[in-house]
């Protein structure tokens, strides 16, 4: 949007005018001018955004850290230029944001989409985390005669137990327990062939299993249980090559692995571009002031590295310009970017290194959708169900499949079995999937924040509203 009120207008941040390109902003943003309130300002739309991060993150890093937010607090946020004492919340019910006018003071408002999907993901999830929060305090508290560990440890058997029917058929959970010539497993305990303490120990450590499988990011003791998980069915004199169903628990150690890389070089590079592209303080809730601050150097490093990329390209032009003939000018251009220059190669490998580099120690995936201790809970238990459903109604009806489980297993049970781990790990890939669309769209919202121009209905509505809204927290302060 071009102010023309000014023929030449005059970034009140960056002092930019004309065509230089802001701070860390691009062509596009040179030409992207606001004039957001009642005074002479007008600034770049990127400049104005930039400004109000800052100004957040100023005021995180002096709380030390993340400041603590107040859970479902209102619309907006306004704090005083001079002394912000709130920072802006992350987006998602809330869709405006004011700061005041470093100038004038009157109020400077900013709006986003409206984002309906993923208000609809949000109220689903806080649903889901309500409910699986009371089952699990409800079961605690009503199980609990000796103490919570004990109830702790029943609810994860039992769940582990139930996890375990889910994906094993009768005679594959018999074959892991090392049981035989009994109905099923509970049958098996009752006749003193397998030790209580051995079941409880094996059933309840299913969950955090399944828990921590899901995570390409977690402590090394942590993988270190996921690791040695397969060896807590190891009993003495057998090997767990021995039995097939055991076999398969071997492999999904290093099939976790296996997937967790190609999620860093793949969906997470995804994540870190689309964290870089919007403003860090919209994506600041519930990180690690650590985080901000990598993602604000890598954006610092990134606009050194774009700026020296257009150098080139602009002596490219220039060379360019004595040649006559356009297949020659296309060739040039092709063989440019085919074999680069030594300054270029080494701008791309050093770009290509630092991303890497940041993917394999941060989950960017976690700055769109917040995670939750609850709600991950109910997605584990969830897990195995989806996965029996995906493996019973899609993996079976595909030969190819079927053909290559058969060849890897000796009775239809260890096939179930198998396919059914083999469905999980397609639910894995499927929810991934699910994230990144969320997060797009989330992160089309953040990029599509408007300042509202000074004056608009819009601007006007935004006015009045805050004006009540003003009047309601005096209201509430008196109280
Ligand atoms: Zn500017
Ligand atoms: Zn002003």
């Amino acid at each position: 949007m071009n102010d023309t009120d000014q023929s030449s207008p005059r970034c009140w941040i960056c002092l930019g005018e004309g065509d230089e390109v802001p701070p860390l902003g691009t062509k596009a943003d040179a030409h992207d001018w606001i004039h957001p309130c009642a005074c002479s300002l007008v600034a770049h739309r990127k400049c104005l955004l930039n400004w109000i991060s800052n100004l957040d993150l100023q005021e995180r890093r002096q709380g030390n850290g993340i400041a603590p937010r107040p859970a479902n607090e209102g619309v907006f946020f306004n704090f005083p230029f001079a002394a912000p004492l709130v920072g802006v919340p992350l987006l998602g019910e809330s869709q405006s944001i004011i700061v005041n006018c470093p100038q004038c003071k009157k109020q400077i408002f900013l709006k986003s989409s409206s984002g309906s999907l993923l208000n609809m993901r949000k109220v689903f999830q806080d649903c889901v985390s309500t409910l699986t929060r009371v089952t699990v305090i409800s079961t605690l508290v009503s199980s609990t005669v000796a103490s919570y560990a004990l109830g702790m440890t029943a609810g994860c058997s039992a769940s582990g137990m139930k996890i375990l029917q889910t994906l094993a058929p009768n005679s594959v959970q018999l074959s892991l327990f090392d049981v035989r010539n009994t109905p099923s497993v509970i049958g098996a305990i009752d006749r003193g062939r397998l030790p209580m303490a051995r079941f409880l120990l094996v059933t309840a450590a299913i969950p955090p299993y399944l828990y921590l499988l899901r995570k390409p990011f977690i402590p090394a003791m942590q993988e270190a249980f996921v690791q040695l998980f397969p060896f807590l069915f190891l009993t003495d004199g057998t090997s767990l090559l021995e039995s097939g169903p055991k076999r398969n628990l071997l492999f999904i150690a290093p099939l976790k692995f296996v997937y967790g890389v190609l999620y860093k070089v793949t969906l997470n590079r995804v994540y870190y571009r689309w964290a870089r592209s919007v403003q860090p303080c919209f994506i600041a809730d519930g990180l690690s002031a650590e985080t901000l601050e990598i993602i604000e150097r890598e954006n610092e490093e990134e606009f050194e590295i774009q700026q020296e990329d257009e150098e080139e390209r602009i002596k490219l032009e220039n060379s360019l310009q004595k040649t006559r003939n356009s297949l020659v000018i296309l060739l040039k251009r092709f063989l440019h970017y085919l074999v680069p220059s030594d300054r270029i190669r080494q701008i791309r490998i050093s770009r290509l290194k630092r991303e890497l580099e940041c993917c394999f120690k941060t989950d960017f995936g976690l700055l769109f959708s917040k995670p939750r201790f609850y709600y991950n809970i109910a997605t584990t238990l969830a897990w195995p169900v989806l996965g029996e459903y995906a493996s019973r109604e899609l993996l079976a009806k595909i030969p190819f499949v079927v053909g290559l489980i058969n060849r890897h297993v000796s009775t239809p049970d260890e096939a179930t079995f198998l396919r059914n781990l083999a469905g999980c790990f397609a639910v894995v890939i499927a929810s991934d999937l699910v994230s990144l669309f969320f997060a797009w769209r989330k992160v089309k919202q953040l990029q599509n924040i408007r300042v509202l121009k000074y004056g608009t209905k819009e601007w006007r509505e935004a006015s009045s509203n805050s004006i009540t809204t003003d009047l309601t927290l005096m209201d509430r302060g008196n109280m």
